[in-house]
């Protein structure tokens, strides 16, 4: 009896993520096409749509047209209804924000942070959720809280990540925050470019693709991959390390361990460490051992700079062989760019969707799509938060708002 209780429970949460799913893919839907799009009864979807108004998930928007007949009540999802903390950790500094169900971040904490400090990330974490708790009691929406998503740098392992700064490996701990906010918050950690890759998916410009090959690039480089509508973590949670991809057999060694990854050859830092030699070497060029930030790289090579239109143009070419091989062998049908070095409509990204396009098996078909992230530079926090969001939707963790 109690299984049977139990099952019927299940299978109740299931529908209802299935009908908040579908309506937050199709804002104006009707109770009809929702009973139209699913097996269910018209009395269950009218039985589970109450519901999830009387939680503060979905609103009525009006009436639509009906040829006969009763005019349909229009429904969406109330973007405030559910809000997630999204905490990312990466090379760019500490950010965090709530963010609503339809991806929008509410407002922004963000923060630069040695990370080789592992007590300073912490405190910067605790005090941009502190920021995002406050902010959300001043707006009256603390009680839509479900959860906080931790995107963050390196090899993750439950609640620990271990991540390479120059040669040498750090690790980072997140129990001790976990456990300060236990009684406020749930967490769910993951590395960072896999949660931005997810952020796409749900958010973004990948939004209608099954299979897509995330890349991004920064001071670090990396990808996160959606195979058949599905996070990829790999065996031991490290799918995506494009930056390991060994592509030159008579490249530098890189600290992983092995010779010729692409990283050492095309990311952020690389380039940094290439234009300091280079200074060093007395080399003409106008950046200085104290403005090499990439922000000031790339200004330089769009304005002439030698060294630096040579190290960018050097750049793009081995990234792009790196992302070529890695369409090659996953077969995605979008490639998103993304990164402090592939902000939309920026020559580095039209540049690589240019080499991507016309090298890859795919670029025959009209429905490859290789493009910029819409998210930009929030890409990282509406994907922590995805990591919660996304429950609503997909799994049997439904919550009323009385159990928040
Ligand atoms: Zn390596």
């Amino acid at each position: 009896m109690e299984i049977r209780t139990a099952n019927l429970q299940l299978m109740k949460e299931w529908n209802l993520s299935l009908l908040s799913k579908l309506i937050r893919k199709n804002p104006g839907v009707s109770r009809a096409d929702l009973t139209a799009a699913t097996n269910l009864s018209p009395t269950t979807v009218s039985s589970l749509v109450a519901e999830l108004i009387e939680n503060g998930m979905v609103r009525e928007i009006g009436v639509g047209k009906s040829a006969a007949g009763r005019k349909p009540i229009l429904l969406e999802l109330i973007p405030d209804g559910r809000i997630a903390l999204g905490v990312c950790i990466d090379h760019d500094g500490v950010f965090v924000a709530p963010v609503n169900l339809i991806g929008q971040p509410l407002t922004k904490f963000e923060a630069s942070v040695n990370l080789a400090d592992s007590q300073a990330i912490l405190d910067k974490i605790s005090e941009g959720i502190e920021f995002s708790l406050n902010f959300l009691k001043e707006k009256g929406l603390s009680d839509r809280l479900v959860g906080a998503g931790i995107g963050i740098l390196g090899l993750v392992e439950g609640t620990t990540t271990r991540y390479l700064l120059g040669d040498d490996w750090h690790s980072l701990d997140l129990t001790p925050l976990i456990e300060k906010y236990r009684h406020h918050l749930t967490f769910v950690v993951e590395n960072d470019v896999n949660a931005m890759a997810l952020g796409e998916t749900w958010f973004g410009v990948g939004e209608e693709d099954r299979h897509v090959l995330y890349v991004y690039l920064g001071y670090g480089l990396g990808a996160g991959l959606i195979i058949d509508g599905v996070l990829y973590r790999g065996a031991y949670g490290n799918a995506g390390e494009l930056g390991h991809m060994s592509i030159d057999a008579h490249g530098p060694n890189c600290s992983c361990g092995l010779k010729g990854c692409l990283g050492p050859i095309a990311d952020g830092t690389h380039v940094m460490l290439k234009i300091a030699e280079a200074i060093k070497n007395g080399t003409p060029t106008s950046m200085t051992l104290d403005s090499l930030y990439l922000e000031n790289f790339i200004e330089a090579a769009l304005n002439g700079d030698k060294l630096c239109s040579d190290l960018l143009d050097e750049m793009i070419s081995n990234v792009s062989r790196g992302i070529i091989s890695a369409i090659n062998l996953l077969n995605p049908s979008r490639v998103i760019l993304g990164g402090l070095l592939c902000p939309p409509q920026h020559i580095v990204s039209e540049k690589l969707i240019s080499l991507i396009k016309e090298n890859s098996i795919s670029c025959n078909r009209e429905d490859f799509k290789v493009s910029a992230s819409n998210l930009g530079v929030s890409a990282g926090v509406v994907g922590s938060a995805t990591l919660v969001l996304k429950s609503l939707f997909e799994l049997p963790t439904y919550k009323k708002r009385t159990s928040l």
